[in-house]
């Protein structure tokens, strides 16, 4: 992760404890986490607003990084004669406008699994 993306959710970390990482905590942290991507610092943070009472040192979030596993992408393929697999499909409609007809483009949630995969989820459940 870029500094930059670092500083960010970290303050994530200190808005949620209402404590602040003094600049070099902030730096030492940075040093030893930033091989990790964004995405797994991420899934850390919420892993330690859902086990840690107190602000974590970098101790604490080496920790919960051991702790969290990891959750490998999960690409489900759909063999399907509706969507072809993409889980939506687009569509023309004509509509009336006055006394022109205008074409536009729509999309659909196809029925099938795939579908059902772009139904909207919550960030975190608690
Ligand atoms: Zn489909």
């Amino acid at each position: 992760m870029t500094l930059e993306e670092f500083l960010k959710d970290t303050k994530q970390i200190e808005n949620y404890y209402g404590k602040e990482y003094n600049e070099d905590q902030k730096k030492i942290m940075y040093e030893n986490l930033k091989p990790l991507p964004i995405a797994r610092y991420r899934m850390i943070i919420a892993q330690i607003f859902r086990n840690c009472q107190y602000m974590p040192n970098l101790a604490k979030i080496i920790e919960m990084n051991n702790l969290t596993k990891y959750e490998p992408k999960k690409e489900l393929k759909i063999d399907c004669q509706r969507c072809g697999g993409v889980g939506y499909i687009v569509y023309k409609k004509e509509i009336e406008d006055g006394d022109k007809i205008r074409i536009y483009d729509y999309v659909a949630r196809c029925t099938c699994e795939k579908g059902n995969t772009y139904k909207a989820y919550p960030l975190i459940n608690f």
